[in-house]
């Protein structure tokens, strides 16, 4: 276990952003559009037995209580090489830059392999344009086609310039990002009722993505809070899907896409408050290099003076490693993977 420093304390971007300077990819979202019905993507075993829908069941219980009632932590075997180094999992397009970024320009450089997956298109947000005036405009009237349209070509510039791959885990018209909330449960009850085939289908896509990108260590978002103490509720409740999707994926009765996959180790975006097993020093420009293409949710000026957008390191939390796994207990999975010296 080693930690470091705690951030500095700041407000919470999302439910009270002061000013156009400080905007960060958190939502108010305008009435849904209902989502198309889409075929349910059930997982059923031989027996009978519905792996995924029983942990869908049992993640509507505990809401962001401990996945242990929801599935097991896998017991660890050996595999061909992964595809991947690392796969991140994230609500919106700007939390994996505004959290992780350093981090994944760091694995990059050291020739690792990194993808991102963004649950939803950022769709229902809004967009910032600048005024005539120079100063700053919060459009929300433009259709949500516009608004993905914009949104989809950051997301692809910001994976670009760091050099990972990105993927959306749902088309834009599932409109995963509606409704925000900062209760966990209330979005997973909320992605329940209206994505198609509810969090059944959520946890089969992030298992099909995880037996596909078969990465090393799983990234994403701590289902108590996220770096900045926003709350939003959509961090949380995909940081709880991610990870009992990562034990899931090792279980062959969990009948998705692929083949069963045992990820090493689960890591989530320490909290603002919470002390993280793993601080990796990062380069803050390349952090601000991503987040600047997402220039529909950031201005420069807004970039310079916030204190995560600018921080010099970046936090995780060791959420579980699988049993038995070949790493030495006292280094983290993730900082060998970028040989970093502790
Ligand atoms: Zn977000």
């Amino acid at each position: 276990m080693h930690v470091t420093r705690s951030l500095p304390a700041r407000f919470s971007f999302c439910v009270a952003v002061s000013s156009w300077l400080t905007v960060i990819g958190c939502r108010d979202t305008p009435p849904p559009a209902a989502p198309e019905p889409t075929k349910p993507e059930i997982a059923r075993d031989a027996a009978g037995g519905d792996v995924i829908a029983a942990a869908a069941e049992a993640i509507l219980r505990n809401g962001c209580a401990s996945p242990d009632a929801v599935a097991p932590v896998p017991t660890w075997r050996s595999s061909a090489a992964p595809p991947f180094d690392v796969a991140i999992y994230t609500a919106h397009p700007d939390d994996e830059a505004m959290y992780a970024g350093g981090t994944m320009a760091r694995l990059a450089a050291a020739q690792r392999r990194v993808a991102f997956v963004s649950m939803s298109h950022g769709e229902g947000g809004r967009l910032l344009e600048r005024a005539a005036d120079g100063g700053v405009e919060e459009r929300r009237d433009y259709p949500r086609s516009h608004v993905v349209l914009v949104r989809d070509r950051e997301v692809a510039d910001a994976a670009a310039r760091v050099g990972v791959t990105h993927a959306h885990l749902y088309p834009a018209d599932a409109n995963v990002d509606d409704a925000y909330t900062t209760s966990c449960s209330d979005a997973l009850a909320h992605w329940q009722a209206t994505l198609p085939g509810g969090l059944a289908d959520a946890l089969a896509r992030l298992v099909a993505d995880v037996r596909t990108r078969r990465p090393r260590v799983v990234v994403t978002l701590d289902p108590r809070d996220d770096p900045q103490a926003s709350h939003h509720g959509h961090h949380k409740a995909v940081g709880v899907l991610a990870e009992a999707a990562a034990r899931l994926a090792a279980d062959a009765r969990a009948v998705a896409r692929g083949q069963p996959h045992v990820v090493e180790e689960v890591l989530s975006m320490a909290p603002r408050d919470v002390t993280a097993d793993v601080v990796v020093p990062v380069d803050a420009t390349k952090r601000v290099s991503m987040l600047e293409a997402y220039g529909s949710q950031f201005t420069r000026e807004g970039l310079a003076v916030d204190p995560i957008a600018q921080r010099s390191v970046e936090s995780f939390v060791v959420r579980w490693r699988a049993r038995e796994a070949p790493i030495s207990p006292e280094r983290a999975t993730l900082l060998a993977l970028m040989s970093v010296s502790r």
